[in-house]
C-alpha cells in the first residue's frame, strides 16, 4: 500500500526539530524508519509530517569515557552491537541489539527508536531496565532524564510527549558486569515472543548486583525483581538458578499477559522461565560465577 500524502523536514538541530514537533501535534520522528514506514504503508498512521531527524547534530555515536556510557538516539544496532567499551561495560545491551532483526534491520535501525516506539515485542527495553539506563528526553521546556524503570507505560506508550525528542541513552559503565539477552523469536517476523536479559555483578565469588528484565510477555518491557532478588547475595548453583527463574512470573498480571496467535499466555509463561533460567547462565558464565554449578 501507498502511504497518505504528508510533508517532509530535515531539521539540523534538536531545538527545530522540538519547535516543528510542537507546531504539528499529528506530525511523526523518522529516524531509522523500520517501525514507522511500514505503519505508514499498511494505513495505521498517517502523519501530515515527517520530521527526519537524520540530519540532527548531537545525536549520533558513543561516548564511553566516563563512568557513564551515553549513546545518541540515532546511534543503530550494529554500532551498539559491535562497540568494544558497549561491549566490555554494557554487555547486556550489546547482546540484545545483536539480536534485532537481521544484518539490514541492525544497520539501519536506531537505538533510540526501538526505545521511543516501545513495541512489546522488542529487544531493547529489557537491556534498558537491566542495565539501569537513564532516558534523556528533551522538548519545548529543555532537558529531562526518565529512569528506565519509568520510561515504559505500555504498548508503544512512553514518557516521550509529542513535542519530545529522545536525545540519547546513558547506561552505568560496569566492566566487572556479564551480560546475555536470551530471546525466543517469532517464526514468523523474528521480533521476540519471550527475551530475557540479565546484567550479573560479581565479586568475591557472589553476586553483588542483579539487573533482569523481559521483553514479549507484558504490554512492555518489565523487570523482574523477584528474580533479582532471589540471585543478590549468592554463588548461584543450579538449583538456586532454577529456582530464581522458576520465580520470574511472581510478580507479573496473569490477566495482562500478552496472549496471541503466537503463542498463549500460559505458553509464554513457561518460555518466560525457560528463557530466564538460560539468560541467567548465559551471565553466569561470563562472570564464571557459574563455573562447576551446571
Ligand atoms: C523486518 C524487520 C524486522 C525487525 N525485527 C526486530 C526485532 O527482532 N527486534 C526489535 O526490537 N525490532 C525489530 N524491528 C524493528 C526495528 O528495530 C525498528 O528499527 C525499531 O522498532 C524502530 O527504530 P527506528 O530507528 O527504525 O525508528 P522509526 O521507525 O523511524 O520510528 C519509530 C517510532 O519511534 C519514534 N521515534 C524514533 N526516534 C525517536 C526519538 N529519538 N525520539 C522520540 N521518538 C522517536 C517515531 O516517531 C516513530 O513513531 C524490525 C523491523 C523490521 C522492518
Amino acid at each position: 500500500m501507498y502511504p497518505d500524502e504528508f510533508d517532509y523536514r530535515s531539521p539540523e538541530t534538536v531545538e527545530a526539530a522540538i519547535d516543528l514537533l510542537a507546531d504539528h501535534p499529528e506530525a511523526e520522528i523518522l529516524a531509522g524508519g523500520h517501525s514507522l514506514l511500514p505503519t505508514m504503508k499498511s494505513g495505521l498512521a498517517s502523519p501530515d509530517l515527517l520530521v527526519d531527524i537524520g540530519s540532527v547534530e548531537g545525536l549520533q555515536g558513543i561516548d564511553a569515557d566516563g563512568d557513564v556510557v551515553s549513546i545518541g538516539a540515532l546511534t543503530t544496532y550494529a554500532t551498539v552491537a559491535d562497540h568494544d567499551a558497549v561491549r566490555e561495560t554494557v554487555e547486556v545491551l550489546a547482546e540484545a541489539a545483536h539480536a534485532v532483526g537481521d544484518v539490514q534491520v541492525r544497520n539501519r535501525g536506531t537505538i533510540g527508536g526501538n526505545l521511543a516506539h516501545a513495541d512489546p515485542a522488542s529487544d531493547l527495553p529489557a537491556a534498558a531496565l537491566a542495565a539501569d539506563a537513564t532516558m534523556v528526553v528533551q522538548g519545548p521546556d529543555g532537558e529531562r532524564r526518565v529512569d528506565a524503570d519509568d520510561f515504559f507505560f505500555g504498548m508503544y506508550a512512553t514518557d516521550v510527549g509529542e513535542d519530545e525528542l529522545l536525545t540519547r541513552v546513558e547506561f552505568p559503565a560496569r566492566p566487572d558486569a556479564a551480560g546475555a539477552y536470551a530471546k525466543k523469536p517469532s517464526p514468523s517476523s523474528g521480533y521476540a515472543m519471550v527475551g530475557v536479559a540479565v546484567s550479573l555483578s560479581v565479586d568475591a565469588g557472589l553476586v553483588e548486583d542483579a539487573g533482569v528484565a523481559a521483553n514479549g510477555v507484558m504490554d512492555h518491557g518489565v523487570r523482574l525483581d523477584p528474580v533479582e532478588e532471589a540471585l543478590v547475595g549468592t554463588t548461584p548453583d543450579a538449583d538456586v538458578v532454577a529456582e530464581a527463574a522458576a520465580s520470574a512470573a511472581d510478580d507479573l498480571d496473569e490477566m495482562m499477559m500478552m496472549d496471541d496467535l503466537q503463542a498463549s499466555a500460559e505458553f509464554r509463561a513457561q518460555l518466560l522461565e525457560s528463557y530466564t533460567e538460560r539468560a541467567i547462565r548465559e551471565a553466569g558464565d561470563g562472570t564464571g560465577v557459574l563455573a562447576g554449578s551446571a
